[in-house]
């Protein structure tokens, strides 16, 4: 569900008209809907009802920090995987005891910012790394938080890329390993065991997966106890998959409903980390049709955004949908829909019917908030893309377009 919609031929975000917003800001350009990103905050944050629970927003999806201030004052939590995302996250309001901090490659620098700031928990990957944590948090005269993330082997049915909780994947303790790897860290002097946290993977469209995991930690949590080992909370971790194009994933109430059984059988306080549930279908990508290219093959829609800007098409050869900024009476083609990058990987789409475009015509890549600016780079030397915020019927630039003279800070002096 989004606010993005038509009102006579001209699509609209909340209240505001793409087409002025174009005009004024520039292209290419990121567009989020306010309402848009209030409802998916209200329906995540509620899904769990009264079962003690902590939401975490997973910030590494988008950082802006309007959009971080946004939600910290909603009163959720924030999960982040690096010290830059801690800095961000603690300037926008998050308060520190509703930190977690995930990743397999945390710095010696970054772990004593987090263990100086206080945040809720580590969510540790690996035994080496519980080791650093322990001799760093004795070394400041305290004891750190941890979770341990278990790798629960569940195949999340996603894209190979964006799956994390196969035993072939880098993230986590494997599950045979739990037991001893909990209770080697409940003996370590500087370690005080809090949770299990487990997150297998990104745009999971069935509740099976999520379930099997939550089981598996449960498992886990009721072994512990036998041994002495008592939990605070048990992280379900993030992956709530969001309709890109025909998929029709659970919504957050029938997701709770599906876990709960797990949860519940615990006892423990329930974290989990959406992250592309938040954002994605609340943002949009707005480019400018630069040509219209045949060639004896194909037709080229060529526009002035690029895989710089919105790389997921061309890592995970993801589908987006494309619609008209202005609806036009135009016959449909089917075309290529490409940026300007020297890469044959720049695409937004492949062989898709759209309203024949012209020079000039405005695009709106659907369903970019999520992994869309968070992962945009300034290959080929483009200044990265503003972001707007449109909230009722204003909208306000809430990160600049870059300038060429951002593309060389720091190389010249
Ligand atoms: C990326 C990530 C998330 C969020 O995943 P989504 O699919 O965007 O919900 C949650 N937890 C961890 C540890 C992550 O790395």
């Amino acid at each position: 569900m989004h606010y993005f919609q038509y009102r006579d031929r001209a699509l609209h975000c909340d209240e505001v008209d793409v087409r002025e917003v174009a005009e004024e800001v520039g292209t290419p350009l990121y567009l989020y809907s306010h309402r848009t990103l209030l409802r998916h905050c209200t329906n995540l944050h509620t899904a769990f009802g009264d079962t003690p629970h902590l939401t975490c927003y997973s910030m590494k999806v988008n950082g802006n920090s309007t959009i971080l201030r946004l939600l910290a004052k909603e009163g959720i939590g924030v999960d982040i995987v690096s010290g830059g995302e801690l800095y961000k996250a603690l300037r926008a309001g998050f308060p520190p005891d509703r930190i977690v901090y995930a990743g397999v490659g945390k710095t010696d620098a970054e772990i004593r910012y987090a263990l100086e700031e206080g945040i809720l928990s580590f969510n540790v990957e690996s035994l080496p790394e519980l080791e650093v944590i322990n001799g760093i948090a004795g070394r400041m005269g305290i004891r750190a938080p941890v979770g341990l993330r278990i790798n629960p082997d569940v195949d999340p049915k996603t894209h190979p890329y964006i799956s994390t909780g196969l035993k072939s994947n880098k993230f986590g303790i494997s599950s045979a390993r739990a037991l001893e790897s909990f209770k080697w860290a409940a003996e370590m002097p500087h370690i005080e065991v809090i949770g299990i946290d487990a997150h297998i993977g990104s745009q999971i469209t069935t509740v099976a997966p999520f379930v099997e995991s939550a089981e598996k930690l449960a498992g886990i949590v009721g072994s512990l106890k036998r041994e002495g080992i008592a939990l605070r909370y048990m992280d379900i971790g993030g992956g709530l998959g969001i309709p890109y194009h025909e998929e029709t994933p659970p919504e957050p109430s029938e997701w709770v409903e599906a876990v709960l059984p797990a949860v519940n059988s615990t006892g423990l306080k329930v974290i989990f980390e959406p992250g592309r549930a938040f954002v994605g279908n609340a943002g949009i990508l707005v480019v400018r049709v630069l040509f219209v290219k045949e060639t004896e093959h194909k037709t080229f829609v060529i526009t002035d955004g690029g895989m710089n800007d919105l790389i997921r098409p061309s890592l995970y050869n993801a589908y987006h949908e494309i619609w008209p900024v202005e609806r036009t009476h135009a016959d449909p083609i089917v075309a290529d829909v490409v940026g300007p990058i020297c890469e044959s990987t720049d695409f937004f789409a492949k062989d898709r019917e759209i309203p024949r475009p012209e020079r000039g015509d405005l695009l709106a890549v659907m369903s970019a908030g999520a992994y869309g600016f968070s992962m945009a780079s300034n290959y080929n030397a483009r200044p990265r893309a503003a972001e707007v915020m449109a909230r009722e019927d204003r909208f306000t630039v809430i990160r600049e377009r870059e300038q060429y003279e951002d593309l060389i800070r720091g190389e010249e002096s």
